[in-house]
């Protein structure tokens, strides 16, 4: 069905595009097409949320992953967003305390909230969060004390810095790489239409030691001070109310709304289309089907797991997709796959311990 779909789009696209934007798109034996490459600035920044972009996007010259000469969309966006509530709660101050959620993957996985029962089945299984008195050992990444006892494990939380902008390049036509790029721990996924930037899962506190608690649509504060989501907030309830936390996220849930732009130039949609997930999606998540913006091409979904983000992606990316203009110390990963070094440090203290409080 898709390859059908493909040998009608495809001409038809090129006649309204320069002919250079389909030359990707025609070498190729895969049925993905150019996305947004028909769409014009204002077009794409139509889909952003009043308050989003904090200056008018713009076509750059840009350089690809793949070393093509293109050009890319130029964001530019606030380190907290003013069109999302960027607040918490994130690590409760004691176990019955309202907290945010978190994506458990030690024994029993799952998706949970920060709750009573939760802290329960962390002691039940050997992790220390909260003292005797139910007290959680609350650390921020960056550096500082406790914020109340300290105990073997700590719940990260971040100070919000919102004295900055990020910026982001995003290729205006897409190109598919010859294999699809995985999208692992902390790599970078695409610019949520909230403004916010999208990140694959946070560290384990498996490997650290520390929980860097979610909010309750899934995103909170790097340890440079910016907000970020983990999740794609417009889909999430169905998946808390799957896993039986109890909490609520505040931000207006469509299941087959657009959500973000992929940094490879492709829109991520809701879990849904016409009322029903998709049933033909490739490994990453996408498939070629109609869209009311932009026709049909190749688009990807969120899925219903946690995290529910794509798990690859099938094109280049800029090969700088995220600085900053004015955050001089702002750690911001480089774009590529897999966080490495450099990538949003979730992570706490080495092996999870506590810095010292010096008593
Ligand atoms: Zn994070
Ligand atoms: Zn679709």
């Amino acid at each position: 069905m898709k390859t059908s779909a493909q040998f009608v789009l495809v001409p038809l696209a090129c006649l309204a595009l320069l002919v250079s934007a389909c030359t990707a798109a025609d070498d190729s034996t895969d049925s993905t097409s150019d996305a947004v490459s028909s769409a014009t600035d204002s077009e794409v920044a139509a889909l952003f949320a009043d308050g989003a972009l904090t200056s008018d996007a713009i076509t750059v010259d840009c350089t690809l992953s793949n070393g093509s000469e293109s050009t890319c969309y130029q964001f530019e966006v606030a380190s907290l967003s003013s069109a999302v509530d960027t607040e918490g709660p994130f690590c409760p101050e004691t176990t019955t305390d309202e907290g945010g959620i978190w994506v458990w993957d030690g024994d029993e996985p799952g998706l949970y909230a920060l709750d009573e029962d939760f802290w329960a089945l962390m002691e039940s299984q050997g992790f220390e969060f909260a003292d005797a008195d139910g007290d959680i050992t609350i650390v921020d990444p960056a550096g500082g004390t406790p914020s109340s006892s300290t105990t073997e494990n700590s719940c990260l939380q971040a100070t919000p810095d919102d004295s900055y902008h990020l910026q982001v390049l995003i290729p205006t036509t897409p190109e598919l790489l010859d294999e699809v790029t995985d999208l692992s721990v902390i790599s970078q996924i695409g610019l949520a239409f909230d403004g916010v930037t999208i990140f694959g899962d946070a560290p384990s506190v498996l490997d650290t030691g520390g929980l860097p608690a979610l909010d309750a649509c899934g995103g909170h504060i790097d340890p440079s001070g910016y907000y970020h989501w983990h999740f794609g907030a417009e889909s999430i309830q169905s998946i808390l109310d799957d896993a039986g936390a109890n909490v609520t996220c505040a931000i207006e849930q469509d299941n087959e709304a657009p959500v973000a732009l992929a940094y490879d130039g492709y829109v991520i949609y809701g879990s849904e289309e016409d009322g029903a997930v998709p049933t033909d999606l490739d490994e990453c998540g996408g498939h070629v089907s109609d869209t009311e913006e932009f026709g049909e091409v190749y688009h990807y979904h969120l899925s219903t797991d946690a995290s529910n983000l794509p798990l690859c992606r099938v094109g280049a990316t800029a090969e700088v997709t995220l600085s900053s203009p004015d955050g001089d110390n702002v750690a911001l990963p480089n774009g590529t796959a897999g966080g490495g070094g450099g990538a949003p440090g979730d992570g706490g203290p080495p092996d999870g311990e506590a810095p010292d409080q010096g008593n």
